[in-house]
């Protein structure tokens, strides 16, 4: 079953998800899209930890640091979900929770040329819409070394993670989930 595939879940949800709609099978659209925002935010929490990783280890690498990382994380797999999701022209609940996933990287992934390339070139409309979620000062270079209020790094905590960074011009600052409010993808 293409459910158990990593990397082949990201082309199945949307498929399922467009289907179900299109057949008036509201209860399994409900079901693929909270599935599909399950992953989300499984990949948005490490894809937080492989960004401050890689760029701690050499910041050089920023712009490809989703580069050979683990199976239905990498950015093929992302896009394609994203592409399929935007297919209709309708701006659906997937397509929002794509808007929410881009934001729970704290638009790191946006850092990619590759994948801000594609957001472009591709699904414009899309892109806009995440722009719109975004404060000038929102995706910042660097991760915040420790939470602005309670001066932890929440990497080191169980699935704790980012859902504030700022770049202030004269350093980064954040909060983390345990201070700053709750990502719109974990609602
Ligand atoms: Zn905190």
């Amino acid at each position: 079953m293409a459910f158990d595939h990593p990397n082949k879940r990201w082309e199945a949800c949307p498929m399922l998800y467009q289907a179900a709609r299109f057949y008036g099978m509201a209860d399994l659209a409900d079901y693929v899209l909270e599935f599909q925002r399950e992953i989300m935010k499984a990949t948005a929490l490490k894809i937080q930890v492989i960004y401050y990783e890689r760029c701690m280890a050499d910041y050089g690498t920023r712009n490809q640091f989703l580069d050979n990382v683990e199976e239905g994380m990498d950015l093929h797999d992302l896009m394609l979900g994203i592409h399929l999701a935007c297919e209709s022209d309708e701006f659906s609940p997937l397509q929002e929770a794509w808007v929410d996933f881009c934001q729970a990287t704290m638009f790191w992934i946006l850092s990619v040329e590759r994948f801000d390339g594609f957001l472009r070139q591709t699904v414009p409309a899309f892109r806009d819409r995440v722009l719109d979620k975004m404060d000038p000062r929102d995706g910042p270079d660097y991760t915040p070394e420790r939470c602005k209020d309670c001066r932890e790094n929440p990497f080191l905590r169980d699935e704790g993670h980012w859902v504030q960074a700022w770049d202030m011009g004269f350093g980064i600052e954040g909060r983390c989930d345990q201070c700053g409010p709750e990502l719109p993808l974990f609602k």
